[in-house]
């Protein structure tokens, strides 16, 4: 029952995030702005507004102009719902479970914003933050959230030299603001006392990894030089977040703790 809830929960969030990250960066309303079909304009009725059930029941077609629909937003509510339904699986009724929760949602809203318009957006990551901060108050204490705020100064730091040392090497500007403002959301996530900074380290490494096969096939199949990377980071930071046991297992056996 609980998990059919989360579900639930988890479709109507995600096309809510998808209405985030593709308004907001636009100076659109989320709130006041009806959703309307992209290709008529016609404002949509409550019952093609149902997250999932009404793509499949419209058959993937507008109401009005019978022109198709993007998948996108299925994928998107399918996706979320089943994260958040996996989620609940994995942790149970738990402070992790908030986390991870808080985690995914800023995920889906970056790579919504990032994709498309190659902008990560500062209120996800100032909500996400806050939010991290009193959970992981009431998980471990003060001193154990004071920690995982330096680790998230420290990330953002560390991601600022990076972007320094970058811009020399490319002469020109190699990382965006956005991405270094999510290092610090990144560091809050990893911040815990007994595995230290290594967790964000191994995240960044990762991004890359992530990011890799993307930006080969961008650079050859699409001749772009620019591709975001908030999405492969903060994908890389979760990644990170779920497995922690199993990285600081792997970590262990190098004797690097
Ligand atoms: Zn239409």
């Amino acid at each position: 029952m609980i998990g059919v809830f989360f579900f639930v929960l988890g479709s109507i969030l995600g096309s809510f995030y998808l209405v985030i990250g593709s308004r907001l960066p636009i100076h659109q309303n989320v709130i006041s702005d009806r959703s309307r079909c992209d290709s008529c304009h016609e404002v949509l009725r409550w019952y093609e507004l149902i997250p999932l059930l009404s793509y499949i029941f419209l058959l993937g077609k507008c109401h009005h102009c019978h022109k198709k629909i993007s998948p996108l937003h299925f994928v998107m509510e399918l996706c979320t719902a089943l994260l958040f339904l996996i989620g609940y699986l994995y942790y149970d009724l738990t402070i992790s479970l908030g986390i991870y929760l808080v985690s995914v949602s800023v995920t889906l809203i970056i790579f919504v914003s990032d994709f498309k318009y190659m902008i990560i957006l500062d209120s996800p990551l100032v909500i996400g933050s806050i939010l991290l901060i009193i959970l992981k108050y009431f998980e471990g204490g003060l001193t154990n959230t004071i920690i995982a705020i330096i680790y998230g100064i420290c990330m953002f730091i560390l991601m600022f030299l990076i972007k320094l040392l970058g811009d020399k090497i490319y002469k020109k500007e190699s990382l965006g603001g956005g991405d270094i403002k999510l290092c610090f959301f990144i560091g809050l996530i990893l911040g815990y006392p007994h595995i230290g900074f290594r967790m964000g380290l191994i995240s960044l490494i990762l991004s890359a990894f992530l990011a890799f096969p993307y930006a080969l096939a961008s650079v050859y199949l699409y001749k772009k030089n620019e591709l975001p990377y908030g999405p492969f980071l903060i994908a890389a930071a979760v990644i990170v977040f779920i497995f922690l046991d199993k990285f600081s297992r792997l970590l262990s056996l190098f004797s690097l703790t």
